[in-house]
Parts: structure tokens; C-alpha cells; sequence
């Protein structure tokens, strides 16, 4: 399958002649409370909308309602505020619900669920068995099955049974069971997380690749930056029950709105100190505030492929003294402990990301230069 990346195709390719492509799902100030002693909200005043054709993923750690969102558009809960609409129409509220199986919604898990006892064709032909699919002929559900599966490039495999399939196969025939009923939406829920490392990023991109050439529309759930990276046209990074930030990859990336989703998207450092002058003092200099008042305890963030590591520091490339503690190797990068001095206050110890073909011995002499575009200045989270 070609190999591209669905992040490549941007909101504007999505609209097509300009407009907007319109609304498939939506949440209206959806909340939600699961029946416990407790009764702990698992989402809360939750409000988004996913056009036709969009590809999002809910990023969070786990416990931050990412799988609850997907039970309350799939129906497996019933919202306890708010409303929930498919294609223009109110599909859930407090006080009515549409049966899952009438939604046109297709589900994806990780475990992928088929019947062990059937073959491939029989287990994609069980996804339109439902009373809403009375009135089609077997002949002409198989027909249904047969596009699905080849869809997904499993032509041979129409009379296995999933013990004789890998777990990306198996992966594959779930994904067609989903779309053979044509549905509006697909929800995957950590749909590659069982997978092997290895077979995992070819896996997701044939899937990627399907998803985007029929066009569906899709809400994915991982914690995984790199896959939701990956996978989507738009992130919605999710804590306790709240998206904290929603926007396209690289946006996200680029500019988190706070320590927590800068933090998502791999291991950072962070300085604190407290705004003076409308800098913090960090051992690289004066960093701007971001208009945070001064007498604000901040937090600078760092990523680790933002601090950058050079042998020494000439007058051409000028950079800030450290020593190296160790460095470890990780096959496609390394990383370097460095004991930074501060000009007050103990030594810091830093992590930075290197390519493997750097290696420093255990007390060399390093400069550090940063790369401003992975620094970000914060309150201080309490
Ligand atoms: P995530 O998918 O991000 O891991 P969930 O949506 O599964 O998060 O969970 C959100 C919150 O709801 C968590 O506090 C979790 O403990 C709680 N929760 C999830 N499922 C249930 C359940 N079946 N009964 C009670 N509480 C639940």
C-alpha cells in the first residue's frame, strides 16, 4: 500500500471546494458519571464536533475518559448531561438513547473480539445478521463481505479461522467486519495497542490508508503521541475528564497550552524559578515569561531533542558548559545525562536526546545550545 502519512492530508484537502464538510458527530456538553458508591464523573461538559472524512484521536493517560467518550458515541452508556448527535441527528441525551445497533457507528477494539469458532467470512458476514439487515439477501451480504475484506487485502483468507491469522490479520478482519455494514463512523479503542512493535506502524499504515481512501469518518483513542500523531487529522488531549487541548498534529505539538500536553508528546525537562523582570533565570540565560506576571513561579520545559548537545563550544557555535554523566544508547537515538551548573542553586541534571552517532564519555566537557522551537514557559501546575 503507499506510504504516506494521514496528517499529510490537512483540513483544507478535507474541505474539498472550500466548505467544511459537515458535521458527522458531535458532542454538546456531554457529561457523564458511572454508577459507583463514589459516583466519580468520567467526563465532564465535554463539547466537540467531527466533520465527515476527519480522522480524530482522543490522547490521554489512562483513567481520562478516552474510552468512556467512545462507549457514549458507540451507546454501550447513556450521557448523564448533554447531547449526543450523528450526522445532524440526536442520537443520545439524558432521557433517550438510539440502540447501538441502529447508529451506523462501527467498533474497533483492541482485542478485536471475533468468534473463534467461525471463519473469516462468516465473522465479517455476522456484522449484518442485525434486524436492520432483514431485508438484505445472504447472497448479497457476502457480496458486502467480500468488498470489505478485500478492502483490507484479505482475499485468501475468506475460509481461516482467526486462530490460523496473526494479530495484524485478525486486526484487519475486525476492521472489516466494521465496515461491511457502511457504517457513518468508525471507533477504534487502542485498536494496535496488543500488537507487535514491529508489526505495528505497517499495520496502522495499511489501516491508516484504507480509513483515508473511503474516506471515513473516524475517532480513534490511544496513548500513544506517536500514533495519534500518526493517525489523525486532529488531537484531542484529554485530562481527568476534560479535553485540555484539541487541535491538528502539529499545532499540538508545536504550541501545548500547558506543561501536561507538552509533556505527552515525549520526556522533558523542567526548570523552575520564579519571573523577574518578566524572565525566568535558567542556566541557558533569561527566558521571556510569556506574560506571566513577575513573582509567578514558572516552569520551563524543555524537550529532550531540544537541548542540543555539541563536543565543544568555538566562537562560531557558542553554547553553555555542562558535563556529562552518561550517555545511553537506544538503538535509534541516545540519550545524555548532563549535570548543568546554575549560576545560584544546585547542579541540574538534564536529559537530552541525541542521534546514536553521538557518544560522549562519562565526564566530558559538552556545550549546550537549545533549540528554541522545543522550549515552552508555563505557570507553575500546583
Ligand atoms: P481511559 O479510557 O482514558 O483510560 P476511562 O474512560 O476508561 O478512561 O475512565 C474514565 C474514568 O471512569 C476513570 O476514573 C475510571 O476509573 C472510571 N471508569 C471507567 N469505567 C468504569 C466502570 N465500568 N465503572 C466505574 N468507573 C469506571
Amino acid at each position: 500500500m503507499a506510504n504516506s502519512k494521514a496528517n499529510s492530508l490537512d483540513m483544507d484537502m478535507l474541505r474539498g471546494n472550500g466548505a467544511m464538510p459537515p458535521a458527522m458527530l458531535e458532542f454538546r456538553n456531554v457529561s457523564h458519571v458511572y454508577t459507583t458508591p463514589t459516583s466519580t464523573p468520567s467526563v465532564t461538559d465535554i463539547s466537540f464536533t467531527i466533520h465527515k472524512g476527519e480522522m480524530v484521536s482522543l490522547l490521554g493517560p489512562s483513567g481520562s475518559g478516552k474510552s468512556t467518550i467512545l462507549r457514549l458515541a458507540a451507546g454501550l452508556e447513556k450521557p448523564d448531561g448533554g447531547e449526543i448527535q450523528l450526522a445532524g441527528k440526536a442520537i443520545a441525551t439524558p432521557t433517550s438513547m438510539t440502540m447501538p445497533e441502529e447508529r451506523g457507528i462501527g467498533l474497533v477494539f483492541q482485542d478485536h473480539a471475533l468468534f473463534p469458532h467461525m471463519t473469516i467470512m462468516e465473522n465479517v458476514m455476522f456484522a449484518l445478521n442485525g434486524r436492520h439487515y432483514r431485508h438484505i439477501s445472504q447472497a448479497e451480504k457476502k457480496c458486502r463481505a467480500v468488498i470489505a475484506l478485500e478492502k483490507l487485502d484479505l482475499n485468501g483468507f475468506f475460509d481461516r479461522h482467526p486462530h490460523e491469522l496473526s494479530g495484524g490479520e485478525m486486526q484487519r478482519v475486525a476492521l472489516a467486519r466494521a465496515l461491511a455494514p457502511n457504517p457513518k463512523l468508525i471507533l477504534l479503542d487502542e485498536p494496535f495497542a496488543g500488537l507487535d512493535i514491529r508489526l505495528k506502524e505497517r499495520i496502522r499504515d495499511d489501516i491508516l490508508h484504507v480509513l483515508h481512501d473511503i474516506g471515513m469518518t473516524v475517532l480513534m483513542v490511544t496513548h500513544d503521541s506517536d500514533e495519534a500523531m500518526f493517525m489523525s487529522h486532529r488531537i484531542m488531549v484529554m485530562r481527568g475528564g476534560q479535553v485540555v487541548q484539541s487541535g491538528a498534529p502539529i499545532d499540538v505539538f508545536r504550541k501545548p497550552n500547558c506543561a501536561f500536553v507538552a509533556e505527552f508528546f515525549g520526556e522533558v525537562n523542567t526548570i523552575d524559578g520564579i519571573v523577574a523582570n518578566g524572565e525566568v533565570k535558567t542556566p541557558f540565560g533569561g527566558y521571556a515569561a510569556n506574560g506571566l506576571a513577575d513573582g509567578t513561579a514558572a516552569s520551563i520545559i524543555i524537550r529532550n531533542d531540544g537541548l542540543l548537545v555539541d563536543g565543544k563550544a568555538t566562537p562560531q557555535l557558542p553554547g553553555y558548559p555542562a558535563e556529562v554523566i552518561e550517555t545511553i544508547m537506544l538503538g535509534r537515538y541516545s540519550i545524555v545525562h548532563l549535570a548543568v551548573p546554575q549560576e545560584k542553586g544546585p547542579v541540574l541534571h538534564l536529559h537530552a536526546r541525541v542521534p546514536p552517532i553521538q557518544w560522549f564519555e562519562q565526564g566530558t566537557a559538552v556545550s549546550l545550545r537549545l533549540d528554541d522551537s522545543q522550549v515552552f514557559v508555563f505557570k507553575k501546575a500546583d
